[in-house]
Parts: structure tokens; C-alpha cells; sequence
């Protein structure tokens, strides 16, 4: 099947009288007849539900589902963008281990990175996604477990070159994860680039509606885990009776222990409405996609010609220096997300953040209605001005996520605000 009909009937095949619909298995819980069904179950002997923090029946159709839109072998949905990030790194690294992030991501993932992993023993290095292949290459250390990027950088626009990252990662043994958030695989699917690990704050496009906080991992099922760096992968596993991930589940390795070790003892699992509320979003992805586009594409244009703005980034704009990866990696479009500054600097954004009418100030991206945010001065704050440097983002940033209402009403709304700032 193409992307619009996976996004409709991949996960969820109803048998003859059933619901059309994918039903909300609204159970913490499920009934067996014997001892001996649920012990083959805790053993792995047999795929089953018996417990909603480890699987259930609508969260499990909408993994299936967004398994098959980004082409990996499993995924896993997380309570939230913030968890899948996390269990993605804690499933490969673990105290004394190192990670290479690219610097300008977003600011949650960032603060995991600098402050909380470094707590649990974990070191990330960030590095300007920029930098020649030799200046990546000095940062890798014996310890380093991956790399981690953003294919469409939030807030700065920047397009990760995925084929070089996975390039050099592999040729040192480590895996890519990237986090495909802004693209969504209607524009992007890093695994057909060589990423390793995909992973999406679903909270974002996927959903689209601003309904539901959520996460997914996917695993590509490529990575050759048996090298020296992950004996956690290839050593029995005295938390689940001796189980040796790889010999057990081949190319699946990575995401059943995700789920089966970190999920069970974390507990940072999506709820069955929360799974509902993302498979209606993921019905309409495509043409959502298509319209935050061109919608994001009029905006662009129209900033980039406005006396009043400083600089606008949006990759597909010519002349942007993205543009090459843009026409590389997202030859549909580069989201409904356009990053912008005013000539006045911080004040002006300010004012003109607050003469808006129609679009609205929120801390949230990626929504069917028009919305700015002021990173500087919100998600981005805990950083330092040299770390918002190396994010990309300057104290005077305006992020606009471009909605699907009438381009005429968007660029109205922009021209008015625009006149007071
Ligand atoms: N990754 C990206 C690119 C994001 O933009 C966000 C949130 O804005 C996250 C991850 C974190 O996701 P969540 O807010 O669902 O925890």
C-alpha cells in the first residue's frame, strides 16, 4: 500500500462484524483460562496482551501502523516525545557510555541530554551538524553507543544530511536515531537514507489536533547489534530469566527490549484513548502534510520580501543555505514550520507576537491552527545565549507553525501584526 491508504488500514483489519472503526480497548487488563497461557506469555513464548503498560490492543494497531508508514520492523508508542527520546538512549547506553547529538535540537531533548542523562552517568557531546566528517569523528570515544539528530531541526529549520550521519556512524559501529517529528514519513523516511532508530513526539503532526501528548520509537531493523559496544543485546538478560535479545528476536531485537525491559520497568507507556486520538490523527496525515506545505511555503515567501524581517528559514526557500538537503531529503515539502526574526530584534517579535489575531500564541508546533512561539523566551529557556547560539535560535526567533486555514486569512493576520511591531 502507498502512505495515504497505510495511513488508513495499516495496524487494523477488521474481521467480518467488526467494528470499522479501531475499537478502544479500554482494559488495564486481560483474561486467560490457564496458569499456563500466561506463564508462555511472560516468557515471550507467545505475542499476547496481558498488561496495558506493556501492550494492548489499540495502542498495539497504531504502532503496527506507524511501523509501517516509516518502513521499520516495530515500534513502540511512549507517554510522550520526552520518554520515547529517553527510552530510545537508555535501550543502547548506559552509565559510562557516551552519545553524539547534533546541537541544534530542541530544547526538551537538549536538556535531557546536557542535565539529566550526564546525571545518570550518561555523557552527550553536541556537535555542529555542519562540521566536516574529520572534526564529528574526534568526538567519538571506545564508549560512544550512537548519534542522534532531528532530519528537520526545531526551532531553526536546519535538514539533517541523514545519509552522511548514518555514513559515519556506522563506519564506527554506532547507530542513527533520528527524531522525524517536523518531516513525519509522508515527507521524510530516514530509514531509506540509513538512520537506524526513528523517533516522533506524536504530539505533533502525527496527532495534529492538539489533543493527546505522545511518543513513538521505531526500529528499522538493520542495525547489526552483535558488535562489541552492546552486550546488553547479545548477553543473556538476568532481568528476563537469561534471554539473549538477538538470538531470541533477530532484527526486532532492539524494540522488544525496549519494550519488554525499559517499558516494563519505566512505565512510560501511551493510554488506549491517547493511541485512539493519534490513529485519527494519522488518518489525515497526508493531506495535512500536503496543505501545511504550501500553506508554510506562501508564508516563507511572503516574510522574505517584507521590509520589517530580519532573516526567514525555511529550508525549501531558494537561496536557503538548506536548500540542497531540503530538495534531497523532503522533495514534497519541508513541513508547516517556518522559522523567522524581525529587524527590531526581540521588542518587535514581542509586539508583534501580541498583535496577532487569528494566530495564536501557544507552546505547542505542528497544529492544524496557525500558532508562533518565542523560543527564546519559552521552550529554549533554560539555555544559555552561547547554547541558543549552537540551537541555532537568536533572541529575537519567532517560530511560526503554519495551519490549514485559508492562506488569504493567515497572510492577513501576518500583514496587520506586522504594521505594529
Ligand atoms: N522532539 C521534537 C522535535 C519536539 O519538537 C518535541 C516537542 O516539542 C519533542 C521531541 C518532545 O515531545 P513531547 O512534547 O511530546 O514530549
Amino acid at each position: 500500500m502507498k502512505i495515504e491508504s497505510q495511513c488508513l488500514h495499516a495496524g487494523y483489519t477488521p474481521a467480518n462484524g467488526q467494528p470499522r472503526v479501531l475499537p478502544i480497548a479500554q482494559s488495564t487488563t486481560f483474561k486467560y483460562a490457564s496458569t499456563d497461557d500466561v506463564a508462555r506469555l511472560f516468557d515471550l513464548a507467545e505475542a499476547g496482551f496481558f498488561y496495558t503498560r506493556l501492550a494492548n490492543p489499540t495502542v498495539d494497531a497504531v504502532e503496527q501502523k506507524i511501523a509501517a508508514l516509516e518502513g521499520g520492523v516495530g515500534a513502540m508508542c511512549t507517554s510522550s516525545g520526552q520518554a520515547a527520546s529517553m527510552v530510545a538512549i537508555l535501550n543502547l547506553a548506559q552509565s559510562g557510555d557516551h552519545i553524539i547529538s547534533t546541537s541544534n535540537i530542541y530544547g526538551g531533548t537538549f536538556n535531557l541530554f546536557a542535565v539529566t542523562l550526564k546525571k545518570l552517568g550518561i555523557d552527550v557531546s553536541f556537535v555542529d551538524q555542519t562540521s566536516s566528517d574529520a572534526e564529528i569523528e574526534k568526538f567519538i570515544r571506545p564508549t560512544t553507543r550512537a548519534f542522534f539528530g532531528e532530519t528537520l531541526t526545531n526551532p531553526s529549520m536546519d535538514v539533517l544530511d541523514i545519509e552522511r550521519f548514518a555514513c559515519l556512524a556506522h563506519k564506527h559501529g554506532l547507530p542513527l536515531i533520528v527524531d522525524n517529528t517536523f518531516a513525519t514519513p509522508v515527507l521524510c523516511r530516514p530509514f531509506e537514507h540509513g538512520a537506524d532508530i526513528v523517533l516522533h513526539s506524536t504530539t505533533k503532526y502525527m496527532d495534529g489536533h492538539a489533543l493527546q501528548v505522545g511518543g513513538v520509537i521505531v526500529d528499522s531493523g538493520n542495525f547489526d547489534w552483535s558488535n562489541d559496544r552492546f552486550p546488553e543485546f547479545t548477553r543473556p538478560d538476568p532481568s528476563y530469566h537469561g534471554l539473549v535479545y538477538t538470538e531470541a528476536f533477530g532484527r526486532a531485537a532492539y524494540i522488544v527490549k525496549a519494550r519488554v525491559q525499559l517499558m516494563r520497568d519505566m512505565g512510560c507507556c501511551q493510554s488506549p484513548q491517547g493511541a485512539f486520538y493519534i490513529n485519527q490523527g494519522l488518518e489525515t496525515l497526508p493531506l495535512r502534510m500536503e496543505k501545511h506545505c504550501r500553506n508554510a511555503e506562501r508564508v516563507a515567501e511572503y516574510l522574505v520580501t517584507h521590509p520589517d524581517v530580519e532573516a526567514v528559514n525555511y529550508p525549501c526557500l531558494p537561496g536557503n543555505p538548506n536548500k540542497a538537503l531540503a530538495d534531497k531529503y523532503l522533495p514534497a515539502g519541508c513541513s508547516g514550520v517556518v522559522s523567522f526574526s524581525l529587524k527590531g530584534g526581540r521588542d518587535a517579535g514581542a509586539r508583534f507576537i501580541d498583535s496577532l489575531q487569528m494566530i495564536s500564541l501557544q507552546v505547542h508546533v505542528a497544529d492544524i491552527r496557525s500558532c508562533v512561539l518565542h523560543p527564546a523566551s519559552s521552550t529554549h529557556r533554560q539555555l544559555t545565549d552561547a547554547q541558543l547560539r549552537e540551537a541555532g535560535i537568536t533572541p529575537g526567533m519567532i517560530r511560526l507553525s503554519v495551519g490549514l486555514e485559508n492562506i488569504d486569512d493567515i497572510l492577513a493576520d501576518l500583514a496587520q501584526a506586522l504594521e505594529k511591531a
